[in-house]
């Protein structure tokens, strides 16, 4: 089977993609693709399945979080039959194949529009989630040009106001029984037009500049969530609101623990005379704290020790989680003589036929061969 593709690339959107941009994005992808539309066209089929695939995982705030943190495996087994289709195109899609009165649409208002928001994603470690980080990033962004103090025009002249509107930025139509207001596509709904345009900025009135800035990761913080700088994204046009500016966490797995919500989990190994006697054992916790813990004799394998209040700090002084962790007895895989010999008087003890010891290896036959042991080996009934 072919390799999956990634559901934000599907729909081309970013990972840190709102709501909207995912709604948007797919229906442009539904409307080119739709099986009414191209009939016959096993392409196109495979788009909008693949389209409405990635949109019920990306659109619903569970699923999607599932998957930014698990990929694909994650959520195949949380959509119904893996074929199903539960999105309601009916009600995404609605007046769109009529057409009539969304017509040169989008939701464009007329005039000067506000500046894009900016996202970018930080990739954080576990232990910096827990601690709480600051991160110094440098971003790019649009800035009103200097030169011409964003208006686009060089320095000297002036935009002139569009013909076609006549400086409204909005073109009034009649269709059918109605009048619909659109923004005026020849000034773009500015209303004016740049007729000598600015060099630096080729017009644009914008230039796209870099900026560092500190960024606060407060303590608890899990893959997806957001902080959101209001006022810190792209320049909108002349006299509109700059865009936001929004980072997004990632925190990657940890080789050792493993998070679920604000509790951790580790596995911590233990011996067998540990877990048949007990006593003090000191655990490591995710941020380098060494903690005493006294294991009570007859310790299971796999039994879970909870040390309360180890775990992630909760979110706003919410109450910390705790650290789980699982004692997994550890068998010894090379045996010194000394611990082979007790082992099988322990097995001798429990009257258990734990058979005859190895052989020896053709190396250690050789090595007795020129360092004679001491007090030969009995291999039948000793095996020191
Ligand atoms: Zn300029
Ligand atoms: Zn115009």
């Amino acid at each position: 089977m072919a390799k999956k593709r990634d559901y934000y690339e599907i729909l081309g959107v970013e990972v840190t993609a709102d709501d909207g941009q995912i709604k948007t994005s797919y229906r442009r992808l539904a409307l080119q693709f739709h099986p009414d539309r191209n009939a016959g066209d096993d392409a196109a089929a495979h788009k909008f399945k693949e389209a409405t695939e990635a949109y019920e995982v990306l659109a619903d705030k569970d699923k999607r979080s599932l998957y930014d943190r698990g990929g694909h495996s994650a959520v195949d087994g949380s959509r119904g039959g893996g074929g199903g289709q539960s999105v309601d195109l009916g009600d995404l899609l609605g007046g769109l194949f009529g057409g009539l009165f969304n017509e040169g649409g989008g939701r464009r208002k007329a005039g000067p529009q506000p500046g894009r928001d900016v996202q970018i994603i930080i990739d954080i470690e576990l232990v910096d989630a827990a601690r709480g980080i600051k991160k110094s990033i440098t971003i790019q962004r649009e800035d009103h040009c200097e030169k011409c103090n964003g208006t686009g025009a060089k320095p000297g002249t002036k935009p002139t106001n569009c013909k076609r509107c006549g400086g409204q930025g909005v073109v009034i139509q009649q269709q059918m029984f109605m009048r619909v207001q659109t923004p005026c596509r020849a000034c773009n709904g500015q209303g004016v037009i740049v007729t000598d345009p600015c060099t630096q900025c080729r017009g644009n009135g914008k230039t796209v500049g870099k900026r560092t800035l500190e960024v606060e990761i407060p303590p608890g913080v899990d893959t997806g969530d957001r902080i959101r700088y209001q006022g810190q994204g792209d320049a909108g046009d002349s006299g509109a609101p700059r865009g936001d500016l929004e980072f997004a966490i990632r925190v990657r797995e940890h080789k050792f623990f493993e998070r679920d919500g604000t509790n951790l989990i580790c596995q911590w190994p233990i011996t067998f005379a540990q877990a048949a006697l007990g006593g003090p054992i000191e655990i490591r916790t995710l941020i380098g704290e060494k903690i005493k813990y006294d294991l009570p004799r007859g310790v299971q394998s796999h039994d879970v020790v909870k040390l309360s209040g180890h775990g992630m700090p909760g979110r706003r002084g919410a109450r910390r989680g705790d650290l789980m962790v699982q004692v997994v007895v550890d068998t010894p895989q090379r045996l010194s003589p000394d611990q082979e010999r007790l082992y099988r008087e322990l097995a001798e003890l429990d009257k258990i036929d734990v058979g005859p010891p190895p052989k020896k290896s053709i190396f250690s036959k050789l090595k007795d061969l020129f360092v004679p042991d001491e007090t030969p080996a009995k291999p039948e009934s000793d095996p020191k």
